[in-house]
């Protein structure tokens, strides 16, 4: 599967003619036939409607119709949709083999959403001094609905239990920079170095410990590691810190090299 043309998805639905016709699609169901219906190939008048939207943008792409029969009966609302317990939109689940939700204890939310309450708990944040080791650990402990990515007993970072919260495409918040990132094969967990795959066993371990050790040294007091993209066979975790550290961090860098060294 590919990924559609999401800049070009954007324009389109960025078009204040397009959203205001969608809208009026939605305000008159019953003028439309139920979309599920008319998979199955036969036509009946739809009794309810949802604005559709993705994680690319805030604007609708599409409506949804159901008739009594099929609401809420394939999906939520139908087969392929997912409503976030978030921002209550009804969203695309996926264009390609990633999906755009997660459940969060037993609430499903868009990635945009999970993202935000993710970041937003200062427990997530973790001080890189802190690390003593990397593991990739397919059995990690629930805290809170989300996996315990480091156990701050043992200084045990967990790759594996990373949450998938940003998609590939995904625009990503102001106030968050992307460092760095490692892939690793999904099923088996080496990293994948480009195309050829580095099959050793820690070796990606040993490497994002490595880059954790530098964000350390270069000065940032926490950062956070996401699961920024799946593919259909392998994903990408992802190193992250806050935008105006990152910055204050650079400036000094550059004002430190500038200056002349006795
Ligand atoms: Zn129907
Ligand atoms: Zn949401």
């Amino acid at each position: 599967m590919e990924l559609p043309d999401i800049k070009r998805l954007n324009d389109e639905a960025a078009d204040a003619a397009n959203r205001r016709q969608l809208e009026k699609d939605a305000e008159h169901p019953q003028d439309h036939s139920c979309t599920v219906c008319e998979w199955n190939g036969e036509e009946k008048p739809a009794d309810y409607s949802y604005l559709t939207y993705d994680i690319f943008s805030d604007d609708p792409k599409g409506v949804i119709f159901t008739c009594e029969n099929h609401d809420r009966s394939t999906g939520e609302p139908i087969e392929g949709y997912f409503e976030c317990g978030d921002c209550l939109k009804v969203l695309a689940e996926n264009y390609t083999w990633e999906r755009y939700d997660i459940i969060v204890g037993c609430e499903r939310l868009c990635l945009p959403c999970a993202l935000w309450r993710y970041l937003d708990d200062k427990e997530h944040w973790i001080n890189p001094e802190g690390v003593e080791q990397v593991v990739l650990d397919p059995h990690s402990h629930e805290e809170d609905g989300w996996n315990r990515v480091l156990d701050p007993q043992t200084g045990v970072l967990n790759l594996a239990a990373c949450p998938h919260l940003i998609a590939v495409k995904q625009p990503l918040p102001d106030d968050l920079h992307f460092v760095e990132n490692l892939e690793f094969d999904s099923s088996t967990g080496p990293l994948l170095a480009g195309f050829s795959s580095t099959y050793a066993e820690g070796v990606g371990e040993n490497a994002a410990l490595r880059k954790i050790r530098e964000l350390a040294e270069a000065g940032y007091t926490e950062f956070i590691p996401i699961l920024d993209g799946a593919y259909q066979f392998s994903v990408s975790i992802g190193l992250y810190v806050k935008a105006d550290v990152h910055q204050t961090i650079e400036e000094r860098g550059a004002s430190s090299a500038l200056s002349p060294s006795r």
